[in-house]
């Protein structure tokens, strides 16, 4: 419906009457729409007459009856309409003034008020027709504080605003909801009654939806409130269903591009196994599985491999890196962070090194000279293995043949990231890889183009973490924990919240916090580690601290992903509300690696509802995904994901939790279709390729040439 690029500049043909409007005509042209109307339009993103009818109401108002004053009960919300009898501002103490506008409808008195807002004042003029809307109190007369309010200038076009539900929009500066309604209310009247529909008649009988056309006007004029909600039900479905269809499609399309078929129960991959210091759980197993199915075919893989923290995942990506080379290609691992980069390097050098592979680490630390070099070897073939950073994105990084390209956190990373590690190599099968388990609704969505694998099984013998939220001032308790597993041979962490790559200032306070630490810790080892370090500082410091040298590491959320040293049983995080849910997880992540009983600290004296909360989930819910649901929960799907850093297209109606149960279904009616016409050629499917590509397009565009 919305074809920006084609945006018709004609203005439509007849009079007021017999105009018609199509879906993509630039708003400027409706009726009582003018250059300066348009621009304020344009800053809500409305463009045209179909972005128009997209910009669905937030709120509704029920104006089918009003109040009358003699009628009003104090407590409730109400509704009322009279002429502007009286205005004034006055003092009520030193910088504090109210405004009062008094209306009279006939039966009484109704005061609006307004406190510390004096222009509210010359809002309203005597003898004006204005409709208040708020809760109605009775202090000395009838009050209202803060009340809606609407003016009426003429009675032209009540028929609009009152009388009716009617609809109340997100706004903006300079565009009243009586404009926005009048504009809306005008579009709705001059396009087609009848809309292309994109459902088949079975599937709208079946779905029991209001006719498109319909529901539009129900949504923003509703009859009742039961067709408002039948309304809103097929537009919601209507939203998901368009984004199923994308994701399914680009799965679709991922499947036709032709790639390598890797062996992989060759030699390397035999062999890494066997090196192996443990048995792989049930989990790993089914993981390889499952992606050792899609590395043997001949099209290229998209799989996310999910598991909570811990549950190793970076031995399955080891498995797939040899069947890589077994094959005769490269592979790449990119990871975050400089540190857990280069925990892989070692980890992965450890495993692969043995069997003749050579691994090499990519990061932006590397001098230029060596650098050059390294690039050249990389060119060449013969490094088998490159692990890195961001670093591995750069330009100058040119594989010989990348054939398997691995992601590791992949939250950290863009799609566009994603895409351009994949453009290093030609149909290279991709496996990212990410410790913030989502729920399987919001994965379908976010994560809809990929298949997912879970490892939900932890290493045997793991004892859960025991996390405990303390008051500052109970600080001693935790630190008293800190030194007596310390004393048992054991090694902590002690975490700050400073923002990496930021300010001085905040250094400045970590390495104060240090010295203060060897005040209270003097005879432990104490280490430093943070992002400002040179790497080969930080290198020594994570070597010391897996070697048992360093006892307790201090450290920035350098060490939130990925890093392992499973000796390390005791975590005190300072200033634990900094952190969001997924973070402190991540972070707790860090200790119960190994066989025992693990403790987590998290100093924090929240001030906000939402961040006590927090500390409370935190220190109940162990396990990632339970945790994930309930941080979904308290924050909602837009903070809790970036959609929009997942090439989504915000949803105006439908939201991803509330709405769940939709998903699957949309997901379903969406395979169907495109099964049987993944090109959506078919003639029934016209209306729905013409609205898929409006609004899709562009998407589709993004991620074939990425
Ligand atoms: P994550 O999934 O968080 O990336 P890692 O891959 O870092 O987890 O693995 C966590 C730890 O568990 C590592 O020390 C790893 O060596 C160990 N590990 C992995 N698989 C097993 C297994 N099957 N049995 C015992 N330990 C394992
Ligand atoms: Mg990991």
């Amino acid at each position: 419906m919305k074809l920006k690029s084609d945006l018709s500049t004609r203005p439509p043909a007849g009079d007021a009457k017999t105009r018609a409007y199509r879906a993509d005509m630039a708003v400027q042209f409706i009726h009582c729409v003018g250059p300066q109307r348009a621009k304020l339009l344009g800053r809500l993103g409305l463009e045209t007459v179909s972005d128009l009818l997209r910009h669905y109401p937030r709120d509704w108002q029920d104006r089918r009856h009003f109040s009358r004053v003699h009628q009003l009960v104090p407590g409730t919300m109400a509704t009322v309409m009279g002429t502007v009898k009286a205005r004034s501002t006055f003092r009520l103490r030193r910088g504090l003034t109210m405004t009062k506008i008094m209306l009279d409808d006939g039966t009484g008195f109704l005061a609006g008020t307004w406190f510390n807002q004096p222009y509210m004042r010359d809002r309203f003029s005597e003898g004006q027709r204005v409709l208040f809307y708020g809760k109605a109190e009775f202090y000395r007369g009838w009050q209202m504080a803060n009340p809606d309010f609407e003016l009426f200038e003429t009675a032209e076009e009540d028929f609009i605003h009152l009388g009716r539900i009617v609809p109340v929009y997100p706004a903006t500066e300079g565009l009243s909801q009586r404009v926005l309604r009048a504009v809306i209310y005008e579009a709705l009247a001059h396009i087609p009654a009848k809309l292309p529909e994109i459902f088949s008649s079975e599937d709208v009988r079946a779905l029991g939806f209001a006719p498109p056309g319909e529901a539009l006007r129900q949504i923003h004029f509703p009859e009742s409130e039961a067709a408002r909600d039948r309304a809103r039900q097929r537009l919601i479905f209507e939203e998901l269903f368009l984004q199923q269809l994308a994701v399914v499609r680009q799965k679709q399309l991922y499947r036709l591009e032709p790639g390598q078929a890797f062996v992989v129960a060759g030699e390397k991959v035999r062999n890494f196994r066997q090196h192996l210091p443990f048995v792989l759980t049930g989990a790993q197993e089914r993981a390889w599985t499952q992606i050792a199915t899609d590395l043997g075919q001949a099209r290229p893989m998209h799989r996310l491999l999910q598991g909570d923290v811990g549950s190793g995942k970076t031995v399955v990506a080891g498995m797939a890196l040899c069947a890589a080379v077994d094959s005769g290609c490269q592979a790449a691992l990119m990871a975050p962070t400089e540190v857990l980069a280069t925990q892989h390097y070692f980890t992965l050098q450890k495993l692969l090194n043995p069997l003749g592979i050579v691994v090499e680490l990519f990061t932006s630390g590397t001098k230029a000279k060596e650098r050059r070099e390294q690039a050249q070897r990389l060119a060449e073939g013969t490094i088998q293995v490159a692990v890195g950073t961001h670093a591995l994105l750069e330009e100058h990084v040119v594989f010989a043949r990348l054939g398997m390209a691995i992601i590791d956190e992949q939250h950290r990373f863009g799609v566009e990231q994603r895409a351009r590690l994949r453009a290093k190599g030609a149909e290279p099968h991709v496996l990212v890889m990410t410790a913030t388990p989502i729920p399987r609704t919001l994965a379908l969505t976010v994560f809809g183009d990929l298949d997912v694998t879970t490892v939900d099984e932890l290493p045997p013998g793991r004892v859960p973490v025991q996390t405990q939220c303390l008051s500052r001032g109970a600080s001693r308790q935790a630190f008293a924990a800190v030194e007596q597993e310390v004393a048992a041979g054991r090694q902590a962490y002690l975490v700050f919240p400073i923002i990496e790559e930021s300010e001085k200032l905040n250094l400045k306070s970590l390495l104060k916090e240090f010295e203060h630490l060897h005040e209270v810790f003097p005879h432990i080892r104490l280490g430093l580690l943070h992002g400002r370090l040179p790497r080969e500082e930080k290198d020594a410091v994570m070597s010391a601290f897996k070697q048992g040298e360093i006892q307790v590491l201090a450290a920035t959320t350098v060490i939130e992903v990925g890093v392992d040293v499973p000796n390390a049983t005791v975590m005190l995080i300072e200033n634990g509300d900094r952190f969001g849910l997924a973070q402190l997880h991540q972070l707790r992540g860090r200790v119960g690696r190994g066989r025992e009983a693990s403790f987590c600290f998290i100093l924090a004296d929240p001030k906000t509802e939402e961040g006590k909360r927090r500390m409370e989930i935190i220190a109940r819910v162990g396990d990632g995904f339970k945790l994930a649901e309930e941080d979904l929960a308290l924050r909602g799907p837009g903070e809790f994901f970036g959609l929009r850093q997942h090439g989504l297209p915000d949803l105006k109606l439908a939201d991803l939790i509330r709405d769940a149960d939709q998903i699957e279904p949309a997901r379903a009616l969406a395979g169907r279709i495109l099964e049987k016409d993944p090109e959506l050629s078919a003639p029934e499917h016209r209306n729905l390729k013409i609205v898929f590509t409006a609004v899709y397009g562009q998407r589709e565009r993004l991620s074939r040439s990425g």
